[in-house]
């Protein structure tokens, strides 16, 4: 079906009381193991790529627009409402070069910039963006993240709710991130504490859907909780990276693989078919923690 709009997609997931989940992808394999799932547990979905943890010079020589293209492609032929995002690009020029190639929604990763710049930017992007149609996810506030192994809480500090006010009015975004105790990047034994009450004052501040990211490393009935205070949205990287490649060590670890059915075959030995198998069944699971399974024709 057609793309859908991000404030479409979150506007019923706000009134039916679930989240959308942006599952992040890398590669062919892992966005059809998303759209999969999706159509498999009936979900609407938020399928792309981010920025924070790709190498920006593949991303500036057309890496966006391949996968923009690629994205808006698989959406065209699904079944279920699909957003495409690109999520968290490094500055407004990176930004801008996923405009019109087949993202219909675009984020920045702002954390760290100074308060006037963070401003300017994100209103500019705004600007640009609605021009063609493609929403915007801001953020405000800075999450901590695990650095190394080690949990970094140094660049942190929460979203308060008027500040939030205050930076959805200047800039016109569409959506909002949080900082409300999740970390960005868990893959380990640290479990961090969202503030549901923080939520839910930040979402009586503003008037547009809130958006959580680490969902990685926020436990079940903490992105439970989250979703019954107001988060509409969920972004989760780390963790289906971490699913896909165990799946695929563990493939490789059986022994000798015949190389033209192992790469890139589509049949069932295919390792990465096989890793794709494993995070399809981890995002099933992470669809009906989100509360979206079922809701995609509702
Ligand atoms: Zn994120």
């Amino acid at each position: 079906m057609p793309l859908v709009p991000l404030p479409e997609l979150l506007a019923h997931a706000s009134s039916h009381k679930y989240a959308v989940g942006y599952f992040e992808s890398w590669d062919v394999y892992s966005l059809q193991a998303t759209i999969a799932a999706a159509e498999a547990s009936n979900s609407p979905v938020i399928i792309g790529i981010g920025g924070l943890s790709s190498n920006h010079e593949w991303l500036q020589a057309g890496g966006i627009e391949l996968y923009g293209n690629i994205c808006a492609n698989l959406a065209a032929k699904s079944s279920v409402p699909i957003t495409t995002l690109f999520n968290e690009s490094d500055s407004l020029a990176e930004a801008k070069l996923g405009l019109g190639v087949g993202f219909n929604s675009a984020m920045m990763h702002t954390q760290g910039w100074d308060q006037a710049k963070l401003l300017a930017d994100t209103a500019a992007l705004v600007t640009a963006a609605h021009a063609v149609d493609i929403a915007v996810e801001g953020e405000i506030g800075a999450l901590a993240e695990i650095k190394d192994g080690v949990f970094d809480a140094s660049g942190a500090s929460y979203t308060t709710p008027e500040a939030a006010e205050l930076f959805v009015r200047e800039t016109g975004v569409d959506c909002l991130a949080v900082a409300v105790g999740n970390v960005h990047f868990v893959t380990g034994s640290h479990i961090p504490t969202v503030q549901v009450d923080l939520i839910k004052q930040i979402g009586e501040a503003v008037n547009v859907p809130l958006v959580l990211h680490g969902g990685s490393g926020t436990p079940d009935d903490q992105t439970r909780v989250a979703v019954a205070a107001g988060i509409t949205k969920i972004n989760v990287g780390t963790k289906l990276k971490f699913v896909f490649g165990n799946a695929l060590v563990a493939e490789i670890g059986k022994g000798e693989l015949d190389p033209n059915l192992a790469y890139g075959s589509r049949f069932e030995g295919d390792i990465n078919t096989r890793a794709g198998m494993a995070l399809t069944r981890e995002i099933q699971r992470l669809m009906d923690v989100f509360g979206s399974t079922g809701m995609a024709h509702k």
